[in-house]
């Protein structure tokens, strides 16, 4: 049987058609498969690799540790320094509120986690969320989900979660004495790049103060630099409660975090004690790897770059089968009139060689999320390589 056949037969799958490339090797943003061939890769593993594929100091971080020690006990037990190290740089990064990171092993475990944290520091159970939003998978993360789609064939899911429209300012009156928590992205990612309308987040900060609800920012797909600045509130003024994190925090390890102030992380110390436990969470080989990718980020400062190289793929995408690009920094959607063309788009791009793939809610794009390192001639590559494949498309009527 081939590796492709035993992938199918044998690894859990998530739709009936999954990409299948067999990727055996990847660098800087490039991907080989088994055949040889080269890919750019315009995804990052969904905004993972914004430094790129194994970065030589991200390497040399997890060997150093390996060398060390790998599990040694359940997280919070005991003083491990690659989790202390990045925490305490992390937090030097943060506004000052945002001083105590709590280290899960993924992104829809940080959304559980801070749900659970913005319960027990209210004594309030409502949380709201918005449409089209997208914060994991699990039971309680699909329960603040935006889709109705997505959600139905699990319920019952989380009781007391409202919807409200993003964006919508009047929705805003719905967060009352009785909401926890509201949870929203600071830039909508599954939604196609939907980014809040200006005063819109502040107007929500706003409502959260006078209602004592805890403000969520899930910045686990827009956040380590994907916007032009470290954290994507940073655009908007405002400051959450809690802050979501996962994907990138991790370097290309699992890892995702939940960060509050202590005040409020405490919480989860007594009443009960062990509040929110887990096993993996910070794993010291991921805390290692992503410590050493967040100083590379940070040091190098690679977001500073993020809105010319938006600027650039702006300007190199001009064709008249695109509708319209919606972006945010390096997170970017590619809009055409059908979910039909942009199927077809798709799968001839990765066909010649560009990587690219789709979003949740918004059918009829493709993403373009790149490294943030990505080299301007990698960016002219992968974009001639787009135009080309449009003019053929196009020239036979699709
Ligand atoms: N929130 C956002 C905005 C995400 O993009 C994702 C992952 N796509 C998650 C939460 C969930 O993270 P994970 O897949 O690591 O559980």
């Amino acid at each position: 049987m081939t590796n492709r056949q035993l992938f199918l037969n044998h690894v859990g799958q998530t739709s009936d058609a999954p990409l299948c490339l067999n990727i055996v090797k990847a660098k800087g943003s490039k991907m080989w498969d088994a055949n040889g061939k080269e890919y750019i890769d315009l995804i990052a593993g969904i905004s993972v690799c914004n430094i790129g594929h194994r970065h030589p100091k991200v390497i040399e971080a997890i060997k150093q540790q390996a060398d060390k020690y790998l599990h040694i006990m359940v997280y919070g037990e005991l003083v491990e320094n690659p989790q202390v190290e990045y925490a305490t740089l992390l937090t030097q990064h943060l506004p000052a509120t945002l001083n105590s990171v709590f280290y899960t092993a993924s992104g829809s475990e940080a959304t559980e986690g801070a749900m659970k944290l913005a319960k027990r520091f209210t004594n309030r159970s409502q949380i709201i969320s918005f449409k089209n939003s997208y914060h994991g998978s699990t039971q309680g993360a699909l329960s603040v989900m935006g889709s109705e789609y997505w959600q139905q064939a699990f319920r019952p899911l989380l009781p007391d979660v409202l919807q409200l429209r993003y964006n919508n300012f009047d929705d805003l009156k719905n967060i009352t004495e009785r909401t926890a928590c509201v949870i929203a992205e600071t830039i909508q990612a599954e939604a196609g790049i939907l980014k809040p309308e200006h005063g819109w987040l502040h107007s929500l900060r706003q409502r959260c103060f006078c209602t004592g609800t805890l403000l969520v920012l899930d910045e686990i797909q827009c956040g380590f630099g994907r916007n032009g600045t470290l954290w994507a509130f940073e655009q908007f003024n405002v400051v959450p409660d809690i802050l979501l994190l996962g994907k990138a925090i991790g370097g290309g390890m699992p890892l995702g975090a939940f960060v509050a102030d202590k005040k409020i992380m405490d919480s989860f110390t007594h009443n009960p004690v062990l509040g929110h436990i887990n096993t993996f969470g910070g794993h010291p080989l991921s805390c290692a790897a992503g410590l050493a990718a967040f100083k590379v980020l940070t040091e190098e400062k690679l977001f500073t770059k993020v809105f010319e190289k938006e600027k650039l793929f702006r300007s190199l995408l001009q064709h008249s089968a695109i509708k319209n690009i919606s972006s945010a920094g390096l997170m970017m959607a590619i809009e055409f009139d059908s979910f039909e063309t942009n199927k077809k788009i798709i799968d001839t791009l990765i066909e010649n060689g560009v990587f690219t793939d789709w979003f949740l809610f918004c059918a009829h794009a493709f993403r373009i999320c790149p490294p943030l390192n990505i080299s301007d001639e990698e960016i002219h590559i992968a974009c001639n390589q787009i135009l080309n494949v449009l003019n053929e498309q196009f020239a036979r009527q699709f």
